[in-house]
């Protein structure tokens, strides 16, 4: 866990130090700014865990702040989606606020520069601007007179001109040797309707521009964000040094990457438009609704991010899977009922005696039509016992479609004795006492280790990443959505849903190679 003794030497400004012990009372203030363009995922709760556990830990504060800057993108649902993703790791944002709350200030930020004639409007279109950046260029619009910038500035704000017409860029060094410090944007026209403040707006201000300002007003004393953005920190502080705001603690981190899968909103979003998954919580995906879907609990998954060390420098991090996989496993193996289920059931009728046949399900996976050495399971001709039962005999085996559809055994035995010789133990389900319910099992999304490294990372999809099968569980138990059972020798499985009193599980994991048998 994140504490303040990690913060560079070199932001250690004495007075900014003095002044924000005074503002927060030597209270630690942290915030964790989501965009809200689509569902939060794995690796934001590693920014989670820094900021409002953080928080938590050290008697500070902590904000849910929305980094709703670009209306283009965001969207009410992922607003409403993030703030119940907070909630459900049990944190309580000290304050929940927007970007936009502070839209009215940023633009008198942008005013103030203007007037200082630290910004101008620029009329270079996107292309032009990146080629002159690229080649330390200035700006042929660089010396337009002030007054002229504040009318037009204006103006784009009245709605009078077109989105892309103009932006306004900050004049700091177009030949500076940190490539965001070139004159960037610091606003452009959007007409997009905004999710909070409507219409209200048609200019809007960069991420850049806007960050830092959020960060200064609401007091934060150490702004925690990943390692793309160490580059944009001298922008940062020159915003703040130039408009004379406080300047919060800069502190960077690295992003998490788990193995065979992608954590990047727009990717995922690429892939539900693609109709590789079903929506933003997909069982097979790691957004933290595609997580809780397939039975994921916020302890499993803090643990799993606990474990896995936060380094600041090096290259990206990708984690294995089975790290995270270890740890629903471990918590669940302490926590849940374990149960007899039978998946893919096959219907053996076990002759008792001359008059009495008992009908029960077997497991398909203990069924083989030829035997072998290392198989337990039911084959022609062979001894078996069934678990709690007695040992049987397979008579007969009954094909449909070159599968078993029917089987006929034959007890033998129900002399304990006789059934400690066998070495198997087949489970099995009364067909008396059992219901018929439905499991969906995953595998991974994608089988490369890093397919975020494959720029058409759609090609790389495995296509058997849902199976689905029939399986038989107790009849005499109750089945609610969320309850989360272990089958024995299959896994963990919670129930997703219920459709008219049919119950439809998900596969969580399946057991450590050590249960299995
Ligand atoms: P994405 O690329 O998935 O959209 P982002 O960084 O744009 O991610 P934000 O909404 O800006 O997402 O994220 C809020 C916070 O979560 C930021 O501080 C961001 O750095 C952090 N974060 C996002 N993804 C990761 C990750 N994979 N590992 C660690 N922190 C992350
Ligand atoms: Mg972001
Ligand atoms: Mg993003």
């Amino acid at each position: 866990t994140f504490t303040p003794r990690d913060i560079p030497e070199q932001h250690n400004e004495p007075e900014q130090l003095e002044k924000h012990k005074y503002i927060t009372q030597g209270k630690i203030v942290l915030r964790f700014p989501p965009e809200p363009n689509g569902f939060l995922h794995l690796g934001h709760v590693r920014s989670i865990r820094l900021n409002f556990y953080s928080a938590e830990q050290l008697n500070g504060d902590c904000y849910l702040r929305y980094d709703d800057t670009n209306p283009a993108n965001e969207k009410q649902i992922y607003i409403d989606q993030i703030e119940d993703n907070v909630k459900w790791f049990g944190h309580k944002p000290t304050h929940i606020t927007y970007a936009s709350d502070y839209f009215p200030f940023i633009f008198d930020c942008a005013i103030k520069l203007i007037k200082e004639n630290k910004a101008f409007i620029c009329e270079q279109n996107r292309e032009e601007m990146k080629e002159f950046r690229r080649n330390k260029q200035p700006s042929p619009y660089r010396n337009r007179d002030m007054n002229e910038s504040l009318r037009i500035f204006n103006e784009m704000q009245e709605g009078k001109y077109p989105e892309s017409k103009y932006t306004l860029r900050l004049k700091i060094d177009y030949q500076h040797s940190n490539p965001t410090l070139r004159d960037p944007v610091a606003y452009r026209v959007l007409y997009t309707q905004h999710p909070k403040s409507g219409d209200k707006w048609k200019v809007y201000p960069m991420y850049d521009f806007a960050h830092c300002i959020c960060d200064s007003l609401e007091n934060i004393t150490h702004s925690l964000c990943t390692l793309e953005f160490e580059i944009r920190r001298e922008l940062y502080y020159w915003i703040l040094s130039n408009l004379n705001l406080y300047k919060p603690f800069v502190y960077e981190f690295s992003r998490l990457n788990v193995s065979n899968n992608m954590l990047s909103k727009r990717k995922i979003g690429k892939m539900i438009e693609m109709g590789i998954v079903n929506g933003w919580d997909d069982p097979r995906l790691l957004t933290l609704a595609g997580l809780r879907k397939r039975g994921y609990t916020p302890q499993a998954i803090n643990d799993f991010i606990d474990q896995v060390s936060v380094p600041r420098g090096g290259n990206e991090q990708i984690i294995s899977i089975k790290l995270l996989e270890n740890c629903i496993r471990k918590e669940l193996d302490k926590k849940v009922p374990k149960i007899m289920a039978i998946l893919n059931p096959i219907l053996i009728d076990v002759e008792i005696d001359k008059n009495t046949i008992k009908q029960v399900y077997v497991q398909q996976d203990d069924v083989k039509l030829i035997d072998n050495p290392e198989f337990y399971g039911l084959s022609p001709n062979k001894q078996v016992c069934l678990r709690f039962f007695g040992v049987v005999l397979c008579e007969d085996i009954i094909l449909e479609n070159d599968k078993p559809k029917y089987i006929k055994v034959k007890l033998i035995s129900t002399d304990l004795n006789d059934r400690k010789k066998l070495k198997g133990q087949i489970n099995w389900l009364d067909k008396q006492d059992c219901i018929a319910a439905t499991v969906n099992e995953y595998s991974y999304l994608f089988d490369t280790e890093n397919p975020a490294e494959i720029p058409e990372f759609w090609n790389q999809i495995n296509k058997n990443s849902l199976q689905i099968y029939d399986v038989k569980v107790p009849k005499s138990l109750e089945y609610k959505i969320g309850d989360r059972f272990q089958f024995e020798r299959n896994g963990f499985y919670i129930v997703d849903s219920l459709k008219d009193g049919h119950i439809y599980f998900n596969k969580i994991v399946g057991l450590s190679e050590g249960e299995k048998k």
